[in-house]
């Protein structure tokens, strides 16, 4: 970040001692998703009278404890759709921000160790390619050519008989992301105010009129929800209900290593999924904690089970060791796919559900909850994430989401 005269303290963003009495729109939640919605409000829509508002600091939730998998080989029609125009816009991201993201494109492979498996794998091909995704179904020796270094074999009970490979699927530098489109947003004139939760949302007679904050009473018409793991709070203030389900989701990162890994390797059965960083780190992760919990805590039984299985893929890595592990609350949904758009309160929007599978989804989220709020229309993406599915019956049934083994 050049230092500039419209920027002489070459911060990403400016700091605002004061709120303003009132704002176009307000967002709760500076994470990528609220971040993204305000940088898209402003370029695209020219609405800049925009504040977002954070509890903590910015990327601080979920944008910063997630394993940064970035893919579109779902299952469902709108999930493939949805999923590969975010991919579209990763890709000139780090142009966009002129900031570098650390994009990296790797190749994806899910693992298959039982026929149902490859059933499945070939069914998600099938629907990738039919949306124009690059996704094909390979077998074992493929694989071992591509990977030379992973036992086929699962150390002798889970042999790997084929994978989904997505050639798109790839990586980037998380909190990057958050700082990209925060100092985006603040150079179009958006305020982020740090260190400032909202404690309630004023409604009269079905519509919003404000929001109650640590630091005063903001009047507003408009307000976006981007709260992940808090949403079920957030929505009680507005008195809407929504299935969402909260569970932790731990990660761990290993010491550096020498480059070995290029791909992404997942395997539902196993739970295990494993990436290597721009800095050498084995990023690790699995399935979510299969208990409901409001807590960031992280558990040593994660470590040790996701340890045995990755080393059933890569016995090599035994002498290895483990530097750091963390957990985030995953705000999880019965059919594994996002709620975006209205709610039966006029002017409260709502960008939730991210469950394990939202940062891949932070641009194409933020462009279209932008048009959502700005035109106070639906954007075409994602009618059928709609809030009001779980009343009539239209789940959508996303089994390619990642970690939902349980
Ligand atoms: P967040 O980044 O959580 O931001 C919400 C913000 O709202 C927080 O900063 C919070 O402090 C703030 N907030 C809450 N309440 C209030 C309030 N009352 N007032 C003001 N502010 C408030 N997704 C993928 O696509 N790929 C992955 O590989 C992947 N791996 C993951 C691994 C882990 C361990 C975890 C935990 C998640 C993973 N995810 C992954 C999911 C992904 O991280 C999230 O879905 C995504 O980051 C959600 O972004 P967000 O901006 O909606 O939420």
């Amino acid at each position: 970040f050049a230092l500039s005269p419209e920027h002489p303290e070459g911060r990403m963003f400016q700091t605002h001692a004061e709120l303003k009495d009132s704002y176009d729109v307000v967002i709760i939640g500076a994470g990528g998703h609220g971040l993204a919605a305000a940088y898209y409000l402003a370029r695209d829509h020219g609405v800049s009278n925009v504040c977002v508002l954070e509890k903590g600091y910015i990327g601080g939730g979920n944008t910063g404890r997630n394993t940064t998998i970035i893919r579109s080989n779902y299952i469902t029609p709108e999930g493939v759709r949805f999923y590969d125009a975010s991919v579209k816009l990763w890709e000139d991201l780090s142009e966009d921000f002129d900031l570098n993201l650390f994009y990296s494109k790797r190749g994806h492979y899910t693992l298959a160790h039982t026929d149902s498996d490859l059933r499945t794998m070939r069914w998600r091909a099938e629907v990738n390619k039919h949306y124009g995704v690059e996704s094909e179904l390979v077998g074992p020796e493929f694989i071992q050519r591509e990977l030379p270094m992973m036992d086929m074999s699962c150390g002798g009970h889970a042999p790997v008989l084929g994978a989904l490979h997505h050639a798109p699927g790839a990586i980037a530098r998380h909190d990057a992301v958050a700082w990209g489109y925060g100092r985006g947003a603040d150079r179009r004139g958006v305020e982020i105010h740090q260190k400032t939760e909202v404690t309630g949302i004023s409604v009269m007679s079905g519509k919003v009129c404000g929001v109650q904050t640590s630091r005063g009473f903001i009047h507003t018409e408009k307000v976006l929800c981007a709260v992940a793991g808090s949403t079920p709070r957030l929505l009680n203030m507005v008195d809407l209900q929504s299935p969402i389900y909260i569970h932790p989701l731990q990660a761990m990162v290993s010491e550096p290593t020498k480059p070995w890994l290029n791909p992404i390797i997942v395997s539902g059965s196993l739970h295990v999924y494993i990436s290597q960083s721009a800095r050498g780190e084995l990023v690790l992760g699995a399935s979510l904690d299969p208990y409901e919990l409001h807590s960031t805590r992280s558990t040593l039984d994660f470590t040790e089970g996701l340890s045995a299985h990755i080393l059933e893929l890569f016995p090599f890595l035994s002498h290895v060791k483990i530097v750091r592990q963390w957990a985030g609350i995953a705000d999880m949904t019965p059919d594994f796919a996002p709620i975006m758009g209205k709610t039966p309160v006029e002017g409260f929007y709502l960008d939730a559900g991210w469950g394990t599978w939202g940062f891949k989804a932070t641009p194409v989220a933020g462009k279209t909850m932008a048009h959502t709020v700005a035109s106070d229309s639906i954007h075409p993406l994602i009618t059928e994430f709609s809030l009001d599915r779980f009343r009539s019956y239209a789940l959508t049934g996303e089994k390619g989401a990642a970690s939902v083994g349980h």
